[in-house]
């Protein structure tokens, strides 16, 4: 059994972000909940470039200057290169992500991680698989072959009791099993998490709110969590009416060829070019265009999870929209994200499209990309995590199961 001294006394027990925020008596008060804005808020303005940054060289902007298009950025291998090792070698290089537990509304998030593993694994040619719920529906998005996402993800649940020998894998098809899909252990599941998240205060969630807003947030992770449990339960029967009410699949990749986002009925040629969005922002280009049109009541609580943590260019953008007062993810926009962990992945080389929908403008987009060539990346001031797996030891009533045990 790993133990880390993080908070045992109060049962809550969440390295991954409190490693992060020693100087937050916030989070350590209640390390369970981790929001972008948190961190966001605390980089507005100039600290973000606190620490030496590191242009990343050979990086360029391409497209977005006129409407319509997708903002996209090219960072070069040694652009990514020069990033990565100078973070590494400011902050120290293979530190384990370490463990934590998820409770409250992290549960939102750790149910989604179950799912999207299992769309990962029979979804050829994706390279990562992130979800969230919006409108009584499990959204689900890819990097690669989204067109083949859906079918990769009924395939896994008709297979829900196999022995894949990934244990990652295996054990998520367990926790789907045992804790979406029985309904005992299902009521259990949403008990906790309810009980766990009545103790969240609004200084909590990281973002200016009023505890009215922030009751409303709470009362959200019960229906989330039965969104999720209705997806999978769909998934289960394999009637595709029912998926289709319960999951839908969400696309924005750009076309290298078009620059331009295919959300609705685009067709990919994943073959003809590298240039993607990250599945994270595909999710959250949708979110901005699908915004309520009462936002009377408070912010919609967003969790969003996957296989993988995010890249640095994705955590760089999710911070950049939480810390702008004009960002539907800003301080007064409609949607609250929510991630479980606040560390973010490396800078990998390609062509990657910026969502333009999550940073809210066009003039968000220049200073964002314009940040992050120059080397002003929120990922700078963190450590550089071993591998890309998100942390994942929900299942361990201990916490003791570090990252690099899921061997994914
Ligand atoms: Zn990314």
């Amino acid at each position: 059994m790993q133990t880390s001294g993080v908070n045992q006394q109060s049962g809550v027990h969440h390295i991954d972000t409190a490693a992060t925020q020693q100087s937050s008596s916030t989070s350590q008060n209640h390390p369970q909940t981790m929001s972008l804005g948190q961190e966001a808020t605390q980089q507005t303005g100039t600290s973000m470039a606190s620490t030496s940054s590191t242009p990343l060289t050979s990086s360029s902007r391409l497209t977005g200057s006129t409407p319509g298009d997708v903002p996209l950025v090219r960072i070069s291998m040694d652009g990514a290169n020069a990033h990565n090792n100078t973070r590494a070698e400011a902050h120290g290089s293979q530190e384990s992500a370490g463990s934590k537990k998820y409770e409250g509304l992290n549960t939102t998030n750790q149910a989604l991680r179950w799912i999207s593993s299992l769309a990962l694994e029979n979804t050829k040619g994706a390279v990562e698989v992130q979800a969230t719920v919006h409108e009584g529906k499990l959204l689900i998005s890819c990097n690669k072959n989204t067109a083949g996402l859906l079918e990769g993800l009924k395939a896994s649940f008709q297979d829900l009791g196999k022995i894949t020998g990934n244990e990652r894998n295996d054990r998520h098809r367990q926790n789907i099993s045992s804790q979406l899909l029985d309904e005992s252990g299902f009521a259990k599941f949403k008990s906790a998490a309810a009980t766990q998240t009545e103790k969240v205060s609004a200084n909590d969630l990281g973002r200016q709110m009023s505890d009215a807003e922030a009751e409303r947030v709470k009362q959200q992770v019960g229906p989330i969590l039965d969104t999720i449990q209705n997806a999978a339960k769909a998934l289960q029967s394999g009637d595709d009416s029912q998926i289709n009410q319960y999951v839908k699949v969400v696309d924005s990749q750009v076309h290298p060829d078009k620059n331009k986002s295919l959300v609705e009925g685009g067709t990919k040629k994943n073959d003809e070019g590298k240039a993607c969005m990250h599945a994270e922002q595909s999710l959250y280009d949708y979110l901005a265009k699908n915004l309520p049109s009462d936002k009377s009541e408070g912010p919609l609580l967003i969790p969003v999870a996957g296989v993988k943590r995010p890249c640095a260019v994705c955590d760089h953008v999710e911070r950049s929209a939480a810390s702008l007062q004009d960002s539907p993810f800003g301080e007064s926009g409609e949607l609250y994200l929510h991630r479980a962990s606040n560390r973010p992945g490396v800078v990998f080389p390609g062509i990657q499209g910026i969502s333009e929908g999550a940073l809210g403008s066009k003039s968000n987009v220049d200073t964002t990309v314009n940040n992050l060539l120059n080397g002003q990346i929120n990922a700078q001031s963190h450590p550089v995590i071993n591998g890309s797996t998100d942390t994942d030891s929900e299942h361990s009533s201990s916490d003791s199961e570090s990252e690099h045990k899921a061997n994914y």
